[in-house]
């Protein structure tokens, strides 16, 4: 085993905490710098919770998973007409960001999170690594684990032929409370996940826990994300802007999307979308978007320093694996530390297998978006269209 050393994690959201937690677990000094100002509270998305992604707070926490996520059996694909169109057996979970989030900072603490600590530069050497925030203070670690998502700047600055590549399209994204709705739509979105296809586009519905956490039948939130056909160039450049002329990227957060582009979107969803589907879009109350992106990446390690979650590689969201992968890499990076005896050594061990998951990845979620927003050829659930972090399985 790797004896005690000092990691910094930057970015603390949820592949941070799991990373950061596993290794403390290890024994090791461990401390998360997030570029955020406050505890993030507000991302409350849905997200499909594959056993990766819940791994710490079932086996290390000993929470229920049924206490922290949705439950649906269904895979349910509706017509336009509302009728069921296919219907396959599967058990997924569903949770919020907010809800994963809440439990592992609990876990991990506040006292070494710290707070408004934006990396704007680093260097990485042989035997260790130093960051520098735009706070002017700076801190030296023996391993740096880079955390800080889709924008990475340790990513764009180790490895800038890596870029991101816009997929083409984006997911409008909304919740509602479960009560609100009429109760025929209540009961037919409420034991599936459900999903409506038209032309070069489709949408997924299911419940999620409500913002204080409940699950109860009722109580729960209604989680909608649906998958639009935006061109570079024009019509997605002016989605993202918002009204004081600020454009965002990747996400448009809640209460930004200009009222022109939220009436059309709900315009559209009333006369293309199954009328119980309709309903979820339209009445969720500050809808937002996050656009869709692809980016590989060849190399993880780099000396004392590796990317983990999104900072490495970048899937479009039709494996609803984002999270997982996340959580993977930072399992993989603990177990590699404790087998081996050095860190360099842990991380070369560590880096194959990260990088042939994030691969297969990044290739079967291509392969779902082509064949939904552009060739229309995604027409009823089989294996390949299932909810999982690897090929061969969840
Ligand atoms: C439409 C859509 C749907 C999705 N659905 C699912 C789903 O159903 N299931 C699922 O598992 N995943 C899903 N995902 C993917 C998932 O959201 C991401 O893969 C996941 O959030 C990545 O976690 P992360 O911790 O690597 O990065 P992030 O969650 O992006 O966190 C990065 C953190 O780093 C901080 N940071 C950034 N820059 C700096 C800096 N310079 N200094 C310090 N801190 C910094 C940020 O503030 C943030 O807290 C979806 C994604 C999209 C776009």
């Amino acid at each position: 085993m790797v004896p005690s050393t000092t990691i910094a994690v930057v970015g603390g959201s949820l592949g941070g905490l799991t990373a950061a937690l596993l290794l403390r677990d290890l024994g090791h000094d461990v401390t998360i710098y997030e570029r955020s100002r406050h505890k993030l509270e507000q991302r409350g998305a849905g997200l499909g919770f594959l056993p990766d992604a819940s791994r710490y707070l079932t086996e290390r926490c000993g929470l229920d998973i049924d206490e922290i996520s949705t439950r649906t059996d269904l895979i349910r694909y509706v017509n336009r007409d509302g009728s069921i169109g296919h219907e396959r057996p599967t058990t997924y979970h569903f949770t919020s960001w907010f809800t994963v989030y809440g439990r592992l900072l609990a876990e991990f603490g506040t006292d070494r999170y710290l707070t408004g600590h934006e990396a704007v530069d680093f260097t990485v050497a042989e035997s260790g690594a130093r960051v520098d925030f735009a706070d002017g203070s700076s801190v030296e670690a023996d391993l740096l684990v880079c955390a800080d998502g889709v924008n990475s700047i340790f990513r764009r600055s180790l490895l800038p032929d890596s870029q991101r590549r816009y997929a083409g399209y984006v997911a409008w994204r909304g919740m509602v409370p479960e009560a609100e709705l009429s109760a025929k739509t209540r009961e037919s979105l409420g034991d599936a996940i459900t999903y409506a296809f038209y032309a070069n586009s489709h949408i997924l519905v299911y419940p999620i826990p409500s913002p204080d956490g409940s699950v109860d039948p009722g109580k729960r939130l209604i989680n909608t994300v649906w998958y639009r056909n935006y061109r570079e160039g024009g019509d997605f450049e002016d989605l993202m802007t918002d009204e004081s002329g600020v454009r965002h990227d990747p996400t448009l957060p809640p209460g930004r999307a200009r009222p022109e582009h939220v009436e059309e979107m709900r315009a559209h969803a009333r006369a293309r979308l199954p009328e119980a589907v309709a309903e979820a879009v339209v009445q969720a109350q500050e809808p937002f978007v996050q656009a869709v992106y692809d980016l590989e990446v060849d190399r993880m390690a780099f000396g004392r320093a590796c990317l983990i979650g999104d900072a490495g590689f970048v899937m479009r969201p039709h494996a609803a694996a984002g999270t997982a992968k996340a959580a993977a890499n930072a399992w993989g990076l603990a177990e590699a530390l404790e087998s081996a005896t050095t860190i360099d050594e842990a991380l070369a061990a560590w880096e194959p297998e990260q990088l042939r998951v994030g691969s297969d990845l990044v290739r079967r979620t291509q392969r779902l978006g082509y064949s939904s927003q552009v060739e229309g050829s995604w027409e009823a659930p089989t294996d390949d269209t299932l909810f999982r972090l690897r090929d061969e399985g969840p």
